[in-house]
């Protein structure tokens, strides 16, 4: 009999997450749906359940609060002792109307240090005995290619991908919000997002995106110098497409079961030649 397996998805009340869960239970996975709103992802969970998708659990978490993220943590070590996949999708699109740290903050708090505390928090809960190594993906967006960036000493240390770290990484978004609160995000070739397919300038939300792309390959050369662990990890960053989801006011034309395709795909096949890499439609695309 195969070992039991589990997953973790973030933010999985709604939208993508919610697809995501439900296609992953229905490959008999255990998933743990998590939310930050305890009500709304019970809300979730019955609705599953009356699905006829018993294989699902709930735990709520907030990725934006690290109380939250070290109580889920301790939670999946004493409910489950480990598991094998971790599916970060949580995140929000802030209107840029208005750009401000306090209107900014929020969106690379969630985006992308939520990721990132999420995900470290939980590495060691991965399992080192995975058929073909335990998995964190994250769910990222195609506005954060490269080419979208004026940058352009940005546009060229971030693709040499096998170069990137996550301390670069932190600078790069800490550079961002420091350009905020000066004002001066023009001079630093930050994407100018005012025309975008949501209807509104997301500037931010691009910056975020940018980010957790370049996280991913990050970790994964942190993960590749450390091969002692004895553990090995795949991570990928996708895109879902573009859905039809409460972030972009349904205008979106996926549905959210489509657009849970990629990183559904990715969590069950984990493909080896694009570990570290940014897919989208099940296939490996430029940064
Ligand atoms: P939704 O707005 O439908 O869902 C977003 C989910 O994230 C909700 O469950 C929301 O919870 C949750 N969330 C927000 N902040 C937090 C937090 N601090 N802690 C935990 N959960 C949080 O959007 P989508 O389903 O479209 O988005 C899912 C992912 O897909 C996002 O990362 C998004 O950037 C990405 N994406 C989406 C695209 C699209 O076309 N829709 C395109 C490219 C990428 P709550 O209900 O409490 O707000």
């Amino acid at each position: 009999k195969e070992a039991e397996r589990y997953v973790v998805v973030t933010g999985a009340n709604k939208g993508i997450g919610l697809g995501i869960v439900r296609q992953l239970a229905k490959e008999g996975i255990t998933v743990v749906l998590t939310a930050r709103d305890a009500s709304r992802g019970n809300v979730a969970l019955e609705s599953l359940k009356s699905q006829g998708l018993h294989n699902v659990n709930f735990h709520p978490l907030d990725v934006a609060s690290q109380e939250s993220i070290l109580a889920l943590a301790e939670w999946l070590h004493k409910t489950y002792g480990g598991i094998d996949i971790l599916i970060n999708n949580a995140g929000i699109a802030n209107t840029d109307e208005d750009i401000t740290f306090e209107t900014v903050k929020p969106v690379l708090d969630t985006n992308y240090f939520g990721v990132k505390n999420v995900t470290k928090a939980l590495l060691p809960l991965l399992r080192d005995d995975t058929p073909g190594g335990a998995r964190v993906i994250v769910v990222a967006a195609i506005i954060g290619q490269l080419k979208h960036l004026e940058n352009k000493d940005y546009v060229k240390t971030l693709s040499d991908r096998e170069h990137i770290t996550e301390d670069f990484v932190d600078s790069f978004v800490n550079h961002y919000l420091k350009d905020v609160v000066d004002g001066s995000q023009k001079e630093g070739g930050w994407p100018n997002w005012s025309n975008t397919p949501f209807g509104r300038p997301v500037e931010s939300y691009a910056v975020s995106k940018v980010a957790v792309i370049a996280y991913i390959s990050a970790l994964h050369n942190t993960l590749v110098a450390q091969p002692g662990s004895g553990k090995k990890i795949n991570v990928f960053s996708c895109c879902p497409g573009w859905v039809a989801t409460d972030l972009n006011n349904n205008r979106g034309t996926k549905t959210v079961e489509e657009g849970a395709d990629t990183p559904v795909w990715l969590a069950l096949h984990s493909p080896e030649e694009g570990i570290g890499k940014f897919w989208t439609e099940r296939k490996v695309v430029d940064f």
